[in-house]
This record gives C-alpha cells, sequence and structure tokens, in this order.
C-alpha cells in the first residue's frame, strides 16, 4: 500500500541531488512512500497518487535520528552518582563498575524490559535506527547474552567487552586483554557488526586498542573507538589508522588529530549530551567542521555518563553549546549517524532510502533547537509503517 504525505512545510531530504553532501530540504513539499521505502519527493502540487493521503497541515518531515552511540543492555541506576557529581564530585570511568554488578546479577527478562523500555523512549522521539553495545558483562558469558539481546531490537550491535578492566582482573590486564580478544569475542562475534574499545586513561592504552581492534576485525567485525574523551590521548589516532567507521566523543583533541579525522573516512562522533550530564567542555565541532571532517550527534545513552535518549535533545545542545547550525546539527543527527554505521538506506529521504521518517509538530527542523525540551515528534514511521503517534 502507497502513502502520500502531502503539504509538508518542510522536507529534510538530505538528498544528495539536492546540493552536495550535506544538509538539504524542499518547501510546500509532498513524499510517497511504498514497499517499505520511499518511492518519491517532489512539490505537493505534483504530488503522484496513493492509497492513502495524510495531511501535514505544514509541518515539518525528517528523516528518522540514527543515534550511533547507545548502551543500553545494562541493569541498575546511578542517578545518586549523577546528583553528587551535580553536587560536585568528579565522573571517573570506575562509575562504569557498578553497572558491571547489576547487570551481571540481572535475569534476561530484567535486561530485556529495560533494553525494551529504552528502545521504544527512543521510537517516540524520532529514532529509527539505533547502535547498541555490550560493555557491562565483561564475561564471556554475560558479553555474549548482552549482544544476543542487543541483537533482538537492533542490526547495529556492538561488542564492547573492553570497555573497562573488571574488577577481578584488576591485579592481572594483559589476561583481560587476551579474553577480550580470545574466547569473548569468539563466543560475541556471532551476534555484533562491531566492535569498541574505550581507550582512554583508566580505560584500554592504545596498543591494547589496536591489538582488540585487529582480533575483533579478524572476526569480521568493523572497528569504532571511543576516543579522547576525559583527556587528550591516542584515542582518535588508533581510530583512523585502525579504519574505524566512527572515533566517538571527540572532547579533547589536538590539531594533529582534527587532521587525521579530516583525512579519513572516520567519523567523529560528538556525544554532548555527556558533556552536559558530566559538567566538561564540549566538543570542538566548528574546528571539526571546519577542517571537513564529517560529524555525527549521538547520545551515548547510558546509566552513568549521560542517561538521555532524546537525540532532539543532543541537536539542541549541538546548536546551542557547540555552535552547530540547526542544518549542521540535523544532518549530523541524521545522515552523520548513518555515516557512522556504513547505512546509507537511512539518515536521507532520497526515492529508494527506507521509509523512516519522523513529523515534528512544527513548520520546520530549527524548532528542535529552537524549542528545546519540547516533545515536537508527533509521528514517526519505519519501513513506511506508522510505528509511534502522539495524541493529537
Ligand atoms: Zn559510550
Amino acid at each position: 500500500m502507497s502513502t502520500l504525505i502531502t503539504n509538508i512545510g518542510e522536507l529534510v531530504t538530505n538528498a544528495p541531488e539536492q546540493g552536495g553532501s550535506g544538509f538539504a530540504a524542499l518547501t510546500g513539499a509532498a513524499l510517497v512512500m511504498d514497499n517499505g521505502l520511499v518511492a518519491w519527493t517532489g512539490p505537493a502540487s505534483k504530488a503522484p497518487a496513493a492509497d492513502e493521503i495524510i495531511d501535514a497541515r505544514g509541518r515539518a518531515v525528517l528523516p528518522g535520528f540514527v543515534d550511533s552511540h547507545a548502551h543500553l543492555v545494562f541493569a541498575g541506576e546511578r542517578g545518586a552518582e549523577f546528583a553528587a557529581r551535580m553536587a560536585g564530585a568528579p565522573y571517573q570511568a570506575g562509575g562504569i563498575a557498578s553497572t558491571v554488578a547489576a547487570t551481571r546479577h540481572a535475569t534476561d527478562p530484567e535486561l530485556r524490559a529495560g533494553l525494551s523500555r529504552l528502545a521504544g523512549e527512543m521510537l517516540r522521539q524520532g529514532t529509527t535506527t539505533f547502535e547498541c553495545k555490550s560493555g557491562y558483562g565483561l564475561t564471556v558469558a554475560d558479553e555474549a547474552r548482552s549482544l544476543s539481546l542487543a541483537a533482538e531490537v537492533t542490526p547495529e550491535v556492538t561488542y564492547l567487552g573492553a570497555h573497562i578492566i573488571p574488577p577481578e582482573f584488576a591485579g592481572d590486564r594483559a589476561a583481560y586483554v587476551d579474553l577480550v580478544r580470545g574466547e569473548m569475542l569468539e563466543a560475541c562475534a556471532p551476534y555484533a557488526r562491531w566492535v569498541d574499545v574505550f581507550c582512554e586513561r583508566g580505560a584500554f592504552t592504545a596498543d591494547e586498542t589496536v591489538a582488540i581492534l585487529a582480533a575483533g576485525r579478524a572476526k569480521g567485525l568493523i572497528p569504532r573507538v571511543h576516543a579522547n574523551q576525559l583527556g587528550p590521548g591516542p584515542g582518535v589516532q588508533v581510530a583512523v589508522e585502525s579504519g574505524a567507521a566512527s572515533a566517538d566523543h571527540c572532547t579533547h583533541l589536538t590539531g594533529a588529530d582534527v587532521a587525521a579525522l579530516a583525512g579519513s573516512a572516520t567519523v567523529a562522533t560528538l556525544l554532548p549530551g555527556v558533556e552536559f550530564s558530566t559538567r566538561q567542555p564540549y566538543p570542538d565541532a566548528r574546528g571539526l567542521l571546519a577542517a571537513g571532517a564529517t560529524v555525527a550527534l549521538a547520545t551515548d545513552c547510558n546509566p552513568g555518563s549521560c542517561f538521555t535518549s532524546s537525540m532532539p535533545f543532543c541537536i539542541a545542545l549541538a546548536v546551542r553549546e557547540m555552535h552547530m547550525t540547526t542544518e549542521e546539527a540535523v544532518w549530523s543527527a541524521t545522515a552523520g549517524g548513518a555515516r557512522a554505521l556504513h547505512r546509507p538506506d537511512v539518515g536521507h529521504l532520497s526515492a529508494g532510502a527506507r521509509a523512516d521518517l519522523l513529523m515534528l509538530d512544527a513548520p520546520s527542523h530549527a524548532y528542535l533547537a529552537y524549542r528545546p525540551g519540547v516533545p515536537l515528534v508527533t509521528a514517526v514511521w519505519r519501513d513506511a509503517k506508522l510505528s509511534a503517534r502522539a495524541k493529537e
């Protein structure tokens, strides 16, 4: 069955044929979807017939958000840690250990319920594609079950056995690295598309990161890296040299890091919800864009450093705090995320793209930053099917 959405005030297409590789939009537009795909876009006056017609009444339609960085398989919560941090306590990577303990004790149904609640939140806020990492199990069995559960809700599954060194390996990190790139990888690779390492002081060194990414690559997994979040370090350079799809965080970059990203296919994925929630300085988005790097925006939804599932919130932060234009922020939250996940079928609304899209209760994409904190996403379609709708 074909569906025509007409009288669209602003249709954000990000279509390459409409002007280069960046943000692109039509006004007074219409879109037809059929068989799960976008079949046609153009002026509303020229829209072809369809089985079903939806009147957008001047509202904006955008590609569904692509959240390329999220940690959704976990148990427990860390609200008290957040409150203490806001009261002045520092953020340290070690807080992850408390979530690891809770996750190991949780049953599969408990983990599945949490995952499904967060995936539902994301969908209602317009996210139609999301990545999901393991990293709170850190045993062979717990990492494998985390990935198996993640694979129930998304194809973008990332093996993050190298999140931190778990407490039981504190005296022998080499043995843990061997486990991550050996037996644990063997058990996890069948469920995952990606391999990720937290390359940071207090987590994994450059050499350890290179070794783990290479082992993952040998099992068919594509690298991505948590890089340069807490301070300057080798993460970005390792990501670029390993051919990673994405270097995520990029909060503390040198000129050489920016140049390496700009000269590579590695996407710089910025996670401004983390800086908001840890009260750290924001990444230099303008510097990355000026150098020609590809920038994506994602939530990093996780129980410790940033517990938001909202891409609209991240867009508002990117505009207000990182000085991205509203066009750049929306592109990075859609097409940018798609680049970071090697997904040419999403993040844009050209004919042939997946019909993953959202309607705002607003006339333009700019309202996502202009009206921060307001639930503007009024309807979401995934594979051309209405998947979430606000009460009108
Ligand atoms: Zn993360």
